[in-house]
């Protein structure tokens, strides 16, 4: 019976304390582990769970106010906020700022709320602030830039165009941006006819030779005879998506024989067969397949100033605000239009 007990003096004795020590810390180390990690993942979440949500206003205004951050990484992050198309914070930023920012930064960090207020199309605001900057300091033209565009949006074009006057002094070229309110003008008023606003146009356009596409939008639209009768054949390229879509019974065929580029365009439509090539490349295309397929021509328009490409034409880009920079980007396309009236043809 002894034989199944060893004695504590055996050396055996030691040898099996010693593993059973071994696997109690074994043990416990890799639970203490196992907990350790656990709390970690916890931690994280807690951690994480912060940025899930944007700080509120007050959070904000106490994060802002205790100056734990500086001003400059203040605008950095209004700046992102703004990108991202999160105008509110941006503007909760930049209101706090006011309150209690450096002072000296005071007239940018008005400007830059104005703007803000401008994007998120808070036009009455952004007039308020850009008002409030010329008052203190009315040769800023930066601010009277944007107090043109807010009064533009607004279609107060009266009050835009009395801006130009102060830049004027300024010595600041309003040529383009006075011809271009002028237009706006004389196409939005309510008192003037359309013969009024036509003769009125043609007189901007012989007199400045500036915004073709802008005066010729409207006189293809309105009066297809007059349009041809003044058509500036130079403008021909630039006008291209215009005169693509003027109806064949409104087409001056005297004035497109007398010109190579209107030749391939209307041979392109399937109007004309007087151009067997071009050297624009759609055209070409659309020559050669002589109404055989249902293409057509598509158009995109990238402003020349920033290269932002938009899928309709404008006047003034809504991205860098220069005047006169959309251009036509040529495409085939399937001609819906096409199918659907070969549809109607064939009910009759
Ligand atoms: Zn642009």
């Amino acid at each position: 019976m002894d034989a199944f007990f060893i004695e504590s003096k055996d050396p055996l004795f030691g040898i099996i304390i010693f593993f059973v020590l071994v696997f109690v810390v074994t043990f416990f180390s890799y639970w203490f582990n196992k907990y350790k990690k656990k709390e970690d993942y916890k931690h994280l979440d807690n951690f994480l769970k912060q940025f899930h949500s944007l700080p509120s206003q007050n959070e904000l205004k106490v994060l802002i106010t205790k100056g734990e951050l500086s001003e400059k990484s203040w605008f950095l992050l209004a700046n992102s906020y703004a990108k991202s198309g999160n105008y509110e914070k941006c503007i909760e930023i930049y209101a706090e700022l006011l309150k209690v920012g450096d002072k000296a930064n005071y007239r940018e960090t008005l400007f830059l709320l104005g703007k803000t207020y401008f994007k998120a199309g808070f036009l009455e605001r952004a007039r308020v602030i850009f008002l409030e900057i010329l008052k203190t300091n009315p040769r800023t033209p930066q601010a009277l830039n944007y107090l043109i565009l807010v009064y533009e949006q607004m279609r107060n074009y009266k009050e835009a165009i009395e801006v130009l006057e102060p830049l004027e002094e300024l010595k600041k070229d309003v040529l383009l941006e006075s011809t271009y309110l002028n237009i706006l003008l004389i196409l939005n008023s309510l008192k003037l006819g359309t013969d009024e606003k036509v003769d009125a146009l043609l007189k901007i356009y012989k007199s400045s030779n500036l915004l073709a596409y802008l005066i010729f939008e409207y006189l293809f639209r309105v009066n297809p005879k007059v349009a041809w009768k003044n058509f500036d054949a130079s403008k021909s390229e630039l006008l291209i998506d215009i005169l693509w879509s003027v109806e064949k019974k409104d087409l001056d065929f005297n004035i497109i024989m007398q010109n190579g580029f209107l030749k391939e365009l209307y041979s392109a439509k399937g109007y004309i067969k007087e151009a067997t090539s071009s050297s624009v490349f759609e055209l070409n295309i659309l020559i050669n397949l002589e109404q055989r397929a249902d293409a057509t021509l598509g158009f995109e328009y990238i402003c020349n100033s920033c290269k932002i490409v938009f899928p309709f034409a404008f006047h003034r880009c809504s991205n860098c605000h220069t005047i006169g920079t959309s251009r036509a980007e040529l495409s085939l396309v399937k001609d819906y239009h096409k199918d659907f009236s070969e549809e109607n043809n064939s009910f009759q």
